[in-house]
């Protein structure tokens, strides 16, 4: 996969203008010199100071996920206030904030209603998944980043946290920590996590914080199975080398209580189905491309009482709030799966190797 080599236009010395990880076509995402945004009503711009690379910025690149050529892509920002809007109150240039990936109104009727990460920005509800950084707004991997809704989004780093230790926390950390939530795992509860990605180990250490007795991860990568017992699990399991679905319900006594689905493909998702007891809840948090099907031996038939549940990043400053409330407390700790470190002048380099999972990569942090 080529990337554009950095061509560096564009110093930040020129106020009206930045250097972004821009988005052209498949194949192609390069570093170059765009307009740096300005904050109108109700917005905010902050000077970012740390992001990184999530794996749908790879699906973004491989073009596997169509965006409009031109967005600046990246998603998980962790920066300094540059510039308030008109409307918006209580903060003050120069705080430090976190931002998550999906940035919802606060306001509209998917927002209203509980469903912030579907908010469609005052129109109710969007086609598909809320408004993203990166996704369908232009995002994070840039000097500066234009934050719609500034008052529902800005959430203010407490003293004493680290950039590192909050970047994680806009997606990976809020979309696999939701699989857990939303999959309503209660203590003393057996769980299962398929796949030990980024998203799948912090749906591992969700699941633990949540009170599970037994948290089980599979991942057929040993660096990644290491990890995960580092993040939670009580037993990591090699789907090249056991029966995933029978081990699962060899050690739960008849299957999990909840499993989670964090890689998004058919054999994943099945397996989760499969490991679970009858009234069991399979909660997804996978994207998923081409047909999933749904063998009705993997539910019982539509008899075994299963619930299947799907969740989008949540975000919001609430959400933010919350999620660094947990790290200042010492009870979970992100920093470890920051595994390497790039000036966003090399952002290609860091592409590289996190497409190619090199080097036992797991997050890469970006610093403009
Ligand atoms: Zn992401
Ligand atoms: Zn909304």
């Amino acid at each position: 996969m080529a990337i554009a080599q950095a061509a560096r236009p564009g110093t930040s010395t020129d106020p009206t203008v930045m250097r972004a990880a821009v988005f052209h076509g498949p194949g192609d995402i390069g570093i170059e010199s765009v307009p740096r945004p300005h904050a109108g009503p109700g917005e905010a711009v902050i000077r970012v100071t740390l992001t990184t690379i999530c794996g749908t910025d790879v699906h973004i690149l491989k073009g596997e996920y169509p965006v409009r050529p031109g967005l600046i892509v990246g998603h998980e920002p962790v920066g300094v206030i540059d510039e308030l809007g008109p409307g918006v109150v209580g903060y003050e240039v120069g705080e430090r904030v976190l931002v998550g990936a999906i940035t919802p109104c606060g306001q509209c009727h998917a927002c209203l209603s509980g469903h912030l990460s579907q908010c469609g920005h005052g129109s109710g509800y969007q086609a598909i998944g809320g408004w993203r950084f990166g996704n369908t707004i232009d995002g994070a991997q840039a000097e500066y980043l234009l934050v719609p809704y500034a008052q529902a989004n800005l959430a203010k780093i407490p003293e004493g946290l680290t950039d590192e230790q909050v970047v994680l926390l806009a997606d990976i950390t809020s979309t696999g920590f939701a699989g857990a939530e939303s999959g309503g795992v209660r203590i003393g509860d057996s769980v299962v996590v398929f796949a030990q990605g980024p998203i799948g180990l912090c749906a591992t250490a969700g699941a633990k914080l949540m009170g599970a007795a037994l948290v089980i991860g599979v991942d057929g990568d040993p660096g990644r199975r290491e990890v995960a017992r580092r993040m939670g699990a009580d037993i990591v399991l090699d789907p090249g080398s056991v029966d995933v679905v029978a081990e699962v319900q060899r050690l739960t006594g008849g299957g999990a209580d909840v499993a989670i689905e964090a890689l998004g493909l058919q054999e994943t998702f099945e397996a989760g189905l499969r490991s679970l007891r009858p009234g069991g809840t399979m909660s997804s948090l996978g994207v998923y491309s081409g047909k999933l099907q749904l063998p009705y031996d993997a539910f019982a038939a539509g008899l075994g009482d299963h619930t299947i549940v799907t969740t989008l990043c949540p975000g919001g400053k609430e959400r933010m709030e919350r999620l660094m409330r947990i790290v200042a407390a010492g009870r979970f700790d992100p920093t470890s799966l920051v595994t390497h470190r790039f000036a966003l002048s090399d952002i290609a380099d860091a592409y590289a190797l996190f497409s190619e999972r090199r080097d036992g990569v797991l997050k890469v942090a970006i610093r403009p």
